[in-house]
């Protein structure tokens, strides 16, 4: 990948906010520095928006709202499907913008548009198959009309480890629906959404209906939005503890919520199961995205009779992996966000080796430029170890032997997050018991990976509310309003 196809593309991405259909600086008179986590070099200096921005998108979509409501759910929907066609086009350009400013290789970036333009494709079909109903009363003395209604303007908080796919998991869902709505991306990874915003642009979206705001001051700028009488829904994927205090806030002006928070995913391998097919499983169900995945599997739960050898054959395969920027050919792990996240990941491991846990690979930063960590397994990891407990975000497979299943389920269940859990079994019986008895938003039964559009994402307990995607997707944005009217023909 030559620099110049680099910087060629970082010119082309919007460095302002964008309002009511144009790019505008910011009112703070500060900017945020993006940059490169495999290098730490700075890739693009953009605006940092103030409250007198937040306050002006909101405006604009509290202004927009009616008219956007008002399209033609067709018209809506082609916008959405000529979005997802321009993707298309413009697919290599979004999947080295993500590899530059969140590090993931680039084969698992082109992954990552094509999963993030498929929201936009499912979307498209949606806006047109918004329901209602039309009946008799239980009386038979009237009607009674049931509608979906936009739920009005929309909040979206997205965060950095899926910087497309987060976006328009929300964005296509609420514009369907005929909702308008204010984007802010976290401020590791804001350029894709700026890119994206451009590309709804070309797409036709009428302005007004979708705001960017990019800010260094997030909490700063969400109060005055969520205290908005003309809000009416907070759609946020991030982590619980900032989920919570959101929910606390978006209380005070009773808004709909979607809430797409952590997880701590089982991964449970019976003595039953395709050993080579786990293996396979277990290395997309941590390492993908370098770990950084709330899907990701945070605790490996293997048979004890087929610990070690599950253990070994892992082992064998990550000792193999090829650690360095993601724009490189062949690599398959890049830099950890942020050096905080190395930190975690190392005190992660090290607290579960103190406990008594086998370094098996890895364990350890990698000096030098940008912020690597080693690829890790550790096996035998002792009960009240901080890695059962914590979402690892990071390269580090942890392993625990559980003896029948209903140690392997009470091992699974005993985390606070319930996001989603992986089975591995031959036992048709035994899988769907697992189903039913993790307590997940969802389950992957011989399967590694289990996203994608038509999926109802999302977790139970403390991973959140709601879901999306699929044909639940579009509702998080919808409203029902019945109506009663009297026999016509009385
Ligand atoms: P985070 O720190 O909670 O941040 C998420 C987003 O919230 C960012 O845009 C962040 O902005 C913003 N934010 C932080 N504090 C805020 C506040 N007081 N008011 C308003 N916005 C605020 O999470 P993260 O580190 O970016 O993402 C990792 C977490 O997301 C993990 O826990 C992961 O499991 C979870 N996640 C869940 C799903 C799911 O679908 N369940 C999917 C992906 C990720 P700044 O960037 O400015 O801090």
């Amino acid at each position: 990948m030559s620099s110049s196809t680099e910087s060629d593309l970082l010119a082309k991405v919007p460095s302002q906010l964008f309002l009511g259909g144009e790019w505008v600086d910011g009112t703070s008179g500060r900017t945020i520095d993006v940059t490169d986590p495999a290098t730490g070099l700075v890739l693009k200096t953009i605006a940092d928006a103030s409250v007198a921005d937040a306050k002006r998108a909101m405006d604009i979509a509290a202004e927009t709202q009616e008219s956007w409501a008002a399209t033609a759910p067709r018209v809506r929907g082609e916008i959405l499907r000529g979005a997802f066609d321009l993707l298309q086009e413009r697919a290599q350009e979004f999947a080295l913008l993500m590899t530059l400013e969140m590090g993931k290789p680039l084969a698992e970036a082109r992954g990552e548009v094509t999963y993030g333009g498929e929201f936009l494709r499912w979307f498209s079909e949606e806006a047109v198959r918004i329901a209602g109903r039309y009946g008799s009363n239980p009386e038979g003395t009237g009607r009674m009309i049931v509608t979906q209604v936009p739920v009005g303007p929309s909040y979206l908080i997205t965060p950095w480890n899926f910087p497309l796919a987060m976006a328009t998991r929300k964005i296509a869902p609420a514009l369907a629906a005929g909702c308008t709505a204010i984007i802010k991306p976290a401020a590791l990874t804001p350029l894709t959404t700026l890119y994206f915003a451009k590309l709804l642009q070309d797409a036709g979206l009428p302005d007004g209906v979708l705001g960017v705001l990019t800010t260094s001051k997030s909490g700063e700028i969400t109060s005055p939005i969520l205290a908005d009488t003309r809000l009416r829904k907070l759609s946020f994927t991030g982590s619980t503890p900032v989920g919570v205090a959101l929910l606390k806030e978006a209380a005070n002006n009773v808004l709909r919520t979607s809430m797409e928070l952590g997880g701590n995913a089982p991964f449970i391998v019976f003595e039953d199961a395709d050993l080579d097919k786990a293996v396979e499983g277990a290395l997309l169900a941590k390492f993908r995205n370098i770990g950084e995945a709330c899907t990701a599997a945070n605790r490996f739960i293997v048979h004890e009779s087929i610990a070690d050898e599950f253990a070994r054959r892992v082992t064998e395969r990550v000792k193999a992996f090829r650690i360095g920027r993601g724009t490189e050919e062949g690599v398959t792990i890049g830099p950890l966000i942020n050096a905080d996240a190395v930190s975690k990941a190392k005190s992660l491991v090290d607290d579960a080796v103190n406990r008594g846990a086998t370094l098996l690979a890895g364990g350890s930063a990698i000096e030098g430029a940008g912020t690597f960590f080693e690829p890790t397994v550790v096996a035998g990891v002792q009960p009240g170890s901080d890695i059962l407990r914590e979402e690892i975000f990071g390269p580090v497979l942890s392993i625990i032997p559980f003896t029948d299943e209903a140690d392997a389920v009470a091992k699974a269940n005993d985390t606070e997050y319930g996001l989603v859990g992986y089975v591995y079994t031959k036992d048709l019986a035994r899988g769907q018991r697992l189903i039913e008895s993790v307590r997940t938003g969802m389950m992957g039964l011989n399967v590694g990976v289990v996203s994608n559009a038509a999926a109802p994402f999302g977790g139970v307990k403390q991973s959140g509310l709601g879901r999306e995607g699929g044909f639940e997707g579009i509702h998080e944005y919808l409203s029902t309003k019945y109506t009663l009217t009297p026999d016509p023909f009385a």
